[in-house]
């Protein structure tokens, strides 16, 4: 590539509707994020965020309209097939194995994603198992997990398997990671540790959509804004741009903002 105007869209949610019998919880929703950067969509409770997010991880279908991500149209496809091409959700529902290490948790998705390596021979599978155990301890640095890699992840706080959740995501790779409130029920004080978690992981340059009702929380970490309202995105810009728009100060006057 050598055109350094040229933005790289990853994700491109192209005219999507969703609608739930007569409620249209989302029209006319066209948004692109581009690679390497954190985009963040925010808006009012029932402005249409987990829905936009469930029709971008396959659960459910738009009404019409579709999604493409890296060229492939996603709409029709399963979960696991979004998963496996390389979209990972994370900080809603904590899959963890209570029973293992921490460290295994890690461990684990490398190589649930490397199946096939298991049938070649001994060698090749002991430094495959090497690579990932150096990677799944140097991810547990990064989310300041590693001096607790040998305790079982059940025994660990909430805020501290939400860490261990992002690191199991990383090891994985993904193309783009899907943040779905990642503050949402924590204090204040883990509210800016994971914040400061999410700033170190932003400089490992993937690319983030990230799901946020706190403006604190956005305004941190965006590097572009989309606002939805009443199932529309009603703007869209940068971090500056967004904070004096005022239609978003109306989108959320009376609205549940936390
Ligand atoms: P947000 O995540 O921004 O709070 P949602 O996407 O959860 O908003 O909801 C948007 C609108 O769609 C709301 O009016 C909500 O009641 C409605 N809605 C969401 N999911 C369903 C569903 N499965 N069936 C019917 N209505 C739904
Ligand atoms: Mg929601």
């Amino acid at each position: 590539m050598t055109a350094t105007n040229t933005r790289n869209i990853v994700l491109h949610v192209a005219d999507v509707h969703r609608h739930f019998g007569g409620l249209r919880a989302l029209s006319d929703i066209d948004l692109q994020v581009e690679e390497g950067k954190t985009h963040a969509i925010i808006g009012p409770n029932g402005a249409g965020k987990s829905t936009l997010l469930n029709v971008v991880i396959g659960r459910l279908p738009p009404t019409s309209g579709a999604v493409i991500f890296d060229g492939q149209i996603l709409t029709g496809k399963a979960p696991h097939e979004i998963n496996q091409i390389g979209i990972a959700r994370v900080f809603q529902t904590p899959e963890i194995f209570p029973d293992l290490p921490v460290l295994h948790n890690v461990m684990a998705p490398a190589f649930s994603k490397r199946d096939g390596a298991f049938r070649i021979n001994l060698f090749q599978r002991l430094d495959t198992e090497r690579a990932v155990r150096e990677e799944a301890e140097s991810l547990l640095q990064d989310v300041g997990l590693f001096e607790r890699r040998n305790t079982n992840a059940g025994a660990l706080s909430r805020g501290d398997k939400r860490r261990l959740e992002l690191a199991m995501c990383l090891i994985q790779h993904p193309r783009l990671l899907l943040l779905d409130e990642p503050t949402a029920g924590m204090s204040r004080h883990d509210t800016n540790t994971t914040i400061e978690l999410l700033q170190k992981i932003k400089q490992r340059g993937m690319t983030k959509l990230i799901i946020e009702h706190d403006m604190h929380v956005v305004f941190s970490l965006a590097d572009r804004i989309s606002v939805l309202a009443q199932g529309r995105i009603i703007a869209e810009g940068l971090p500056d741009e967004i904070r004096g728009d005022p239609r978003v100060h109306e989108a959320y006057l009376g609205g549940a903002i936390q």
